[in-house]
């Protein structure tokens, strides 16, 4: 390399936009070390071959990826660095969709509150026509699931470990109080992290959180809103105008796969990690969302045993030809134990009447 190739550092810093202050530091953290350090000075020189990479550098910062995860980035030939910038936004992408659910939760909460004095909306004659059941399936030992539904709460708990089925019960119990109580719309955020708490410490009571766990969904009615709790693989969904929708996130290893792009729905049905969750009520706080009740909506809360073998579309089919909820339940428990019931299955429907 001759001399007309090198750069100093303000010269190489004015090129790749990057300050001299920002490549010193990348050079401690041997992300981009300068091609010559001079012995006597110590003042580094960089090639003009280093340019490109230093600008990817500078893109992806602004992108805001980490530097330790840069450092993997840059490491990889372009295909592979393609596929770990795709795979790093789905992740971003993810995080803030929970987030804007947290944020419109208070922004309701908030202007409830601010609202509470206005007359009752016709929307609070409304009230919930509920079922639940939960089964073993056909081929587990026990039943480690528990499923609930009250006049407020719906509850689906799909327990693991050795004591699966003591933390799911402990879970559901702790929230049993919330059906009994008056829940006033503008009170909720509070009520129900305060209830999420509760049956935490249930479930670290009855089961050794190190081998044990639970996934929980639950819906807490407040009379014209249906709060969400959410964790785990269980899911939510809301069958409205015909159409059924998932209103619940998987956190689990296969959907983040998915998120990322790097597995196709078809293929995470046969994955060998299917049911390795990434959360679980002890491990980490759950999702939080409100969502506006219509006349004529109907809810269900399920246990990974209905979606692993029962089809969306077939779940669907089975919801709108039965009216009646305790029907319903029954045709989805049945649909999945038909299907070879090769999980514990638990069902809640709900309608809003
Ligand atoms: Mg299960």
């Amino acid at each position: 390399m001759n001399g007309t190739d090198m750069l100093t550092i303000g010269a190489f810093a004015r090129a790749c936009r990057l300050s001299p202050k920002a490549l010193r530091l990348y050079d401690e953290l041997e992300l981009l070390r300068p091609a010559r350090v001079d012995p006597d000075t110590g003042y580094r020189y960089y090639a003009v071959a280093q340019l490109e990479r230093a600008r990817l550098v500078a893109w992806l910062r602004r992108l805001g990826m980490p530097l330790a995860r840069i450092r993997e980035v840059c490491a990889l030939e372009p295909a592979g660095a393609a596929r770990e910038i795709s795979a790093y936004w789905a992740e971003a992408e993810a995080q803030t969709a929970v987030r804007r659910d947290l944020a419109a939760f208070l922004v309701h909460h908030l202007s409830e509150q601010s609202a509470k004095d206005v007359t009752m909306k016709d929307t609070t004659m409304l009230e919930l026509r509920y079922s639940a059941h939960s089964d073993r399936g056909l081929v587990r030992p026990s039943n480690q699931d528990t499923a609930y539904a009250g006049t407020r709460l719906l509850a689906v708990a799909d327990g693991f470990g050795p004591a699966g089925a003591p933390a799911s019960g402990a879970a559901v119990e702790a929230l049993r109080f919330l059906d009994t109580e008056e829940v006033p719309a503008g009170n909720v955020l509070n009520l129900l992290e305060e209830a999420v708490r509760g049956a935490t410490e249930a479930v670290r009571d009855v089961a050794d959180p190190d081998e044990n766990g639970t996934t929980l969904t639950a819906l807490l009615w407040t009379g014209s809103k249906l709060a969400l709790v959410h964790i785990g693989d269980s899911r939510a969904y809301l069958l409205r105008d015909g159409g059924l929708f998932r209103i619940t996130h998987d956190h689990s290893v296969v959907q983040s796969l998915i998120d990322e792009g790097r597995l196709t729905p078809e293929e995470a049905g046969a994955h060998p990690q299917r049911s390795l969750l990434l959360k679980a009520l002890t491990t980490a706080a759950p999702d939080l969302k409100l969502h506006d009740a219509h006349r004529g909506d109907r809810y269900l809360l399920c246990s990974d045993g209905l979606t692993a073998v029962v089809p969306e579309h077939r779940i669907r089919e089975l919801l709108t030809a039965r009216p009646d909820p305790e029907e319903a339940v029954r045709a989805l428990v049945d649909a999945a134990n038909e299907a070879g019931g090769p999980d514990n299955v638990s069902c809640v429907v709900a309608d809003v009447v």
